[in-house]
């Protein structure tokens, strides 16, 4: 058993914004059987537990009287399951694989599904949190089942891809399991023929105009989401950042109506009847918000919805910033943003 556990611990280098944060415990499970062990230290601690992958969503106040629990697991392998038919497999990974390498190894062994979700920052266990998706995808068009443990009833659980309630950028983990799911596994269900998702327009412009013929594979298709990414979201190596900062707003078509009056440009994606997703970064440009900066906090000058650390930066600095820009977008459109990371330690304590 792991006994390694660290006390104050600078927590800048477990979050991609960097911030300047510290937290009581930080302990680390290197593999499953460790976290009831962390969960009981936690409670003689009286402290709250709270899992980390590569901190690419999530915010840092400056000190967490908490557990840090980094989930540090690392295996994948292909399972076999007596439902799944020869087209398909099933691909078990730990909570602390690199999503980026799981697209990768995929590719490897000729399995597709995962091409257009190249490059994502994070970890297999952070991935069903907010669902993630990009260029057309999301997690929940591939996930079999999620493995994980439940601390307040001390028990392991599967959970299908439907009782993970998957929507857009959400889940379970973020409502009835909200703080109360470790997630020590995920199994993915792929394909071995390749099917190509081009529903995102930019995708397929970038590959017509890089590529002769319209033959493209499924590596073609990773390459050129990699070098769109490349050129337009900053790496928060040389730019701290947590990505999109606030969530697309979902409204319905009463809201539309109203806004396109005043703003017919502004773009409008239909999800289904009576359901649209607007650009939260179309609406912070409006505001000629984009490349805007205060002290040590800027929205990136490419791209609106990404807000950047240019200096040395703690959680109330930007949490300031970000509130600030609500503020702007709402008194312009009356549309209220919501911020997609997850802010620490107030989402232990705010049940909404
Ligand atoms: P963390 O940030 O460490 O954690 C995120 C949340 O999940 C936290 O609430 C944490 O407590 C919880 N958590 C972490 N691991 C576990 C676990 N094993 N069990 C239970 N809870 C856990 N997201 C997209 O959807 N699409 C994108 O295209 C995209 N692009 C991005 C680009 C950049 C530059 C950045 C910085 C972020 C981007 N993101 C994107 C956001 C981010 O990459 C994803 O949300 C990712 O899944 C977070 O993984 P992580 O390991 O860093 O999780
Ligand atoms: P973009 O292509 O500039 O588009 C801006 C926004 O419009 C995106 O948020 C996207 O919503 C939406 N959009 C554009 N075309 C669409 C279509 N045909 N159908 C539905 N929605 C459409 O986006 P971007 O910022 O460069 O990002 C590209 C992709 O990577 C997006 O899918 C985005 O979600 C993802 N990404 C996510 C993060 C994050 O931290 N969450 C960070 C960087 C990139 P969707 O977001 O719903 O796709």
């Amino acid at each position: 058993m792991n006994e390694l556990y660290y006390e104050h611990y600078n927590l800048s280098d477990h979050h991609t914004f960097q911030l300047s944060s510290r937290c009581r415990y930080f302990y680390p499970a290197d593999h499953e059987s460790h976290i009831p062990t962390i969960f009981n230290f936690a409670l003689k601690k009286n402290k709250p537990v709270i899992p980390i992958g590569t901190g690419s969503n999530i915010i840092f106040r400056e000190y967490l009287d908490a557990v840090i629990m980094p989930l540090r697991m690392k295996n994948i392998a292909i399972i076999s399951n007596a439902n799944i038919d020869k087209t398909q497999a099933l691909l078990k990974i730990s909570a602390g694989y690199s999503w980026h390498q799981i697209v990768q190894w995929s590719l490897q062994n000729n399995l597709y599904g995962l091409e257009n979700l190249s490059l994502i920052p994070g970890t297999a266990g952070a991935a069903p949190i907010q669902n993630i998706g990009a260029y057309g995808v999301e997690l929940s068009d591939i996930l079999h089942e999620v493995i994980g443990y439940q601390p307040s009833k001390k028990i392991w659980r599967t959970l299908s891809n439907q009782d993970c309630q998957f929507k857009y950028r959400d889940s379970i983990f973020k409502h009835a399991l909200r703080h109360d799911f470790i997630i020590t596994h995920i199994i993915l269900n792929l394909t071995h023929q390749f099917h190509p998702n081009l529903t995102y327009p930019p995708l397929k412009k970038y590959l017509s105009h890089h590529y002769e013929n319209n033959n493209w594979s499924a590596q073609d298709i990773s390459h050129a989401v990699c070098a769109i990414r490349n050129q337009k979201i900053p790496n928060p190596n040389k730019k701290p950042n947590a990505g999109s900062f606030f969530k697309n707003p979902i409204v319905n078509q009463k809201t539309v109506l109203q806004l396109k009056k005043k703003s017919p440009q502004m773009p409008i994606y239909k999800v289904k009847a009576n359901v649209f997703k607007l650009s939260a970064g179309w609406f912070i440009e409006q505001c000629g918000l984009k490349g805007y900066q205060k002290n040590n906090i800027a929205v990136h000058t490419d791209h609106a919805l990404i807000l950047i650390q240019t200096g040395s930066a703690n959680g109330t600095e930007l949490l300031d910033f970000s509130s600030w820009v609500v503020d702007q977008v709402y008194l312009k459109f009356n549309i209220l943003l919501t911020l997609e990371p997850t802010i620490y330690p107030d989402a232990i304590y705010n049940q909404a």
